[in-house]
């Protein structure tokens, strides 16, 4: 009989032919390592994604290779690039049409703060219209911090509980934004 031990499993109970874990840990797993992010690049900072996506870097290797253009099937937000306060608008409602559970990751300093652009156009931050798990600074961050920002992405999805959507916390904090 070969012994086959399974890599990156979540915490359990292992023994020959099984292995328990907790539902929590095993959906965590699976959320983590297929992310599918909708990329709402708007400038020079896309271009650095487009970078990470390519061969050399290779975002495929963590499970997040299938970018979606379309709100309803995307589970993590990349905003890259200045947001002008009309951008702002669209950029919410996009948020707004993505399904729970949803990440944001600002990539940047024009989408964290509104970097060098500090005009009466620019929304300063779209930490002002929705809420970020991650930020990822510089102008433009190199693909390695990208990359980091994705694994940082992933250790909120591995070790969120299933519950967490629904608890008042959530919706209070999604209510500071107008959110219902
Ligand atoms: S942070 Fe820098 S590189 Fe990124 S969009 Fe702004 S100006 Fe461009």
């Amino acid at each position: 009989m070969i012994d086959i031990k399974p890599e990156n499993t979540p915490e359990g109970v292992e023994g020959t032919g099984y292995f328990a874990t907790s539902l929590d840990k095993a959906v965590g797993l699976a959320r983590a390592n297929s992310l599918w992010p909708l990329p709402f690049a708007t400038s020079c900072c896309g271009i650095e994604f487009m970078a990470t996506m390519a061969s050399h870097y290779d975002l495929g290797r963590f499970g997040s290779e299938r970018l979606s253009f379309s709100p309803r099937q995307a589970d993590l937000l990349m905003v890259m690039g200045t947001i002008s306060k009309k951008m702002g608008v669209i950029l919410r409602q996009v948020y707004e049409q993505m399904a729970e559970p949803k990440w944001v990751l600002s990539m940047g300093a024009c989408a964290s703060s509104g970097g060098i652009f500090d005009s009466y156009s620019v929304l300063q931050g779209i930490d002002r219209i929705m809420p970020v798990d991650v930020y990822v600074p510089g102008c433009p961050p190199r693909p390695e911090q990208v990359l980091d920002g994705i694994l940082q992405i992933q250790e909120l999805a591995k070790n969120e509980t299933r519950r967490r959507r629904d608890s008042p916390e959530y919706t209070t904090m999604l209510e500071q934004y107008g959110i219902k």
